[in-house]
């Protein structure tokens, strides 16, 4: 299957989940997530149609982006975890971060943004599972307070909404639950109408299960190894 067919495919899909759920199909934007894969593959995409791309590493996407500057309204979101300091590179870089989880690396990004003349929209990472092992902010934790209190003084930053990457299970219907707690964190903040906080995004769903999380009201689905094939 070419990029182009798996594209078409993952649409299709994304479309149908929608459908089920009595959403607009619009609604849900579909990003590539290209790690590791060559920027001829990010070319591929882009001409199958698609404009939103996740990397997760800063260095990585630093070297590919020299032979991408051509591609007409491409859309560059860091998703993986930032070092601070890689701050400064990746505000440069990319056009939005997805994966905000720490006050200290909010307060970077912002003043990097300002050095860079940009505002950079993010989304606040939560570890929805739990788990030891990945990046991202417990829901009830002091430091997403934070993050949500200080906002109105990072004038460079636009807090859009929240991505997570739930526990991995084969069944996706395992990972149903935590999309549906995701969605709850997310009502319950937009409901205090907190000021520079908006909670328009909900980042959610990978290849094996986006389909329930548009089901659970995901607006974004992360899409790798479903559109360019198994990662070496
Ligand atoms: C790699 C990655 C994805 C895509 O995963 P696939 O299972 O290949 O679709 C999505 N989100 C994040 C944060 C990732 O690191």
């Amino acid at each position: 299957m070419s990029i182009a067919e798996n594209v078409a495919y993952i649409r299709e899909r994304v479309t149908n989940a929608a459908r089920r759920a009595g959403r607009d199909p619009s609604a849900i934007a579909l990003m590539a997530v290209s790690k590791t894969f060559p920027p001829e593959s990010i070319r591929e995409a882009h001409a199958a149609g698609l404009r939103l791309f996740g990397e997760n590493r800063v260095q990585e996407f630093d070297a590919k982006l020299n032979s991408l500057h051509d591609l007409p309204g491409a859309d560059w979101h860091l998703i993986g975890h930032l070092q601070s300091n890689k701050a400064a590179r990746a505000a440069e870089l990319f056009t939005a971060v997805d994966s905000l989880d720490s006050p200290k690396l909010a307060e970077k990004l912002n003043a990097a943004a300002e050095q860079a003349a940009k505002t950079l929209p993010v989304l606040i990472e939560i570890n929805v599972g739990g788990e030891q092992a990945k990046t991202g902010l417990a829901p009830n934790s002091e430091e997403f307070e934070m993050i949500l209190s200080a906002a109105p003084q990072w004038k460079n930053l636009h807090i859009q909404g929240l991505m997570t990457v739930p526990p991995f299970a084969d069944d996706p219907e395992q990972a149903r639950p935590y999309f549906r707690k995701l969605r709850e964190i997310r009502d319950r903040i937009a409901a205090r109408l907190l000021p520079a906080v908006a909670m328009n995004v909900l980042s959610m769903g990978m290849s094996h299960d986006f389909e329930v999380a548009i089901e659970e009201g995901s607006t974004c689905v992360r899409i790798g190894t479903a559109i360019f094939g198994e990662r070496a």
